[in-house]
């Protein structure tokens, strides 16, 4: 077999159905499964938090001649970053340096239901069927929910950081805590006073001593445009967040305590524009997300296979989270196109391809988090030509925004 008619005649379950699982559902499709159930444990649309999501330009053009994004997906079109420090003179700062930064930025929730709409006519979507376990079985692999057993020829694990497909695949993995945590928000930019003193095509880059906040526009859900933003810091913490091995901390659930020290912070170390942007954004708006990463090495077993943030999570300072859940169910399609019989091989193939690229995604997370916010370098002091040779240390192989996608 080979071409689109690889997998004719095969079973497929595709666990998740976020971006990972929406991707990979297509990869199948045109590898030529026609046999594919995907289980989500969640009940209709995904919730959507109405934050950000960055894919680097070229990087998409990759990915929309790969089939996976295209221009009718809404986005702001972002094209050079800013880096600004606090200084008493300037609402926004000193700016320290600018640099280009061709990036397209999307809302999550749009993106996933622009996803969701391309899962191919025929797909079993099973919405609200949790997986309890997988399991290998013979050649291929089962699935187990509440209403019991049943086998396939391949089982695509798409169910993210917590996966359960792992626990089978990879189960000596451990997700490792970096010590620090992202604050996220985001809100329309109606309510954000002098907005036009920050340009529409700039990602600002506000950095602090132990860390710093990027704030770029993203589309609204009605063709508005929203104000988006994270902030990275170790401190600080407050009650309800657990200092060792913290969980994430959904919007409404964040106690306001830990909401006011954060409000503390940004107006003592940011400038005021960049501070007033963000404590202006709602309770139901902010939530916290704690920095793990790891990479499941193995990714692939028997007929089992993982995929997106199941197989590989790096810290976000990397700008390629769905990136690289996009271009995993890419690599994925190229494997099982050139199956020719031995899905086995082909499986082995797409897991060497996909643990190449995370490995230095991880990598890179690792080397951004510690100069963005574990090891800090004295920002006041840096001129731009010096902030510039900052940076190509801490992105040497030149990956940020993900890796150039090869096929
Ligand atoms: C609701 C939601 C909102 C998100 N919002 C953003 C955002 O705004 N910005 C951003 O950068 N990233 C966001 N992410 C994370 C982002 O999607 C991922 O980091 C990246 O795109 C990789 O996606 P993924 O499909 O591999 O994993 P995820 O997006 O984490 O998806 C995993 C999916 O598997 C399902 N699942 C998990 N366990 C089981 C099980 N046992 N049985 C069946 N289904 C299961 C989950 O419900 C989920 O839909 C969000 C994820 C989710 C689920």
């Amino acid at each position: 077999m080979s071409g689109s008619n690889a997998l004719r005649g095969l079973r497929a379950a595709v666990v998740g159905g976020s971006i990972g699982g929406c991707a990979a559902t297509l990869a199948l499709h045109r590898a030529g499964c026609r046999d594919t159930t995907v289980y989500e444990r969640t009940t209709g649309a995904l919730a959507d938090r109405g934050v950000g999501v960055a894919v680097h330009t070229a990087r998409y053009a990759e990915l929309e001649a790969a089939g996976y994004l295209d221009a009718s997906m809404p986005c702001v079109q972002l094209a050079e970053r800013h880096w600004y420090v606090r200084d008493e003179r300037a609402p926004l700062g000193r700016m320290l340096g600018s640099n280009a930064f061709p990036f397209r930025t999307y809302n999550w929730g749009p993106l996933w239901r622009e996803l969701r709409a391309r899962v191919p006519e025929g797909v079993h979507f099973r919405s609200g069927t949790p997986v309890l376990s997988v399991a290998e079985s013979g050649a291929g692999a089962a699935v187990h929910t509440e209403d019991g057993s049943e086998p396939y020829d391949v089982v695509i694990g798409a169910d993210g950081y917590r996966s359960v497909v792992r626990a089978t695949v990879c189960p000596a993995v451990e997700p490792r805590y970096a010590g620090y945590l992202a604050w996220r928000g985001a809100y329309p930019e109606s309510r954000l006073p002098d907005s036009e003193s920050w340009p529409e095509h700039s990602c600002a880059y506000v950095v602090f001593s132990g860390g710093h906040v990027v704030i770029y526009r993203i589309p609204g859900a009605d063709g508005d445009v929203r104000v988006n933003w994270v902030l990275y810091t170790s401190a600080p913490v407050g009650p309800g967040i657990r200092r060792d091995d913290p969980s994430s901390v959904p919007p409404r659930a964040l106690d306001g305590s830990a909401r006011t020290l954060l409000y503390e912070l940004v107006k003592t170390r940011l400038p005021p524009f960049w501070a007033t942007l963000i404590t202006l954004t709602r309770a139901e708006e902010l939530f916290v997300q704690p920095m793990y990463d790891f990479m499941a090495t193995p990714g692939v077993r028997g007929g089992l296979a993982l995929l997106g943030d199941a197989a590989t999570v790096a810290r976000p300072h990397t700008g390629a989270g769905a990136v690289k859940a996009l271009q995993d169910a890419s690599l994925l399609e190229t494997a099982l196109r050139g199956a020719d019989g031995d899905l086995s091989g082909a499986l082995g193939r797409y897991d060497a391809a996909r643990s190449a690229a995370g490995s230095s995604m991880v990598g890179l997370g690792r080397q951004l988090g510690r100069a963005l916010v574990e090891a800090t370098p004295e920002w006041g002091a840096l001129s731009s030509s010096e902030l510039d040779a900052w940076w190509h240390r801490a992105d040497a192989a030149g990956v940020f925004g993900g890796r150039q996608l090869k096929k």
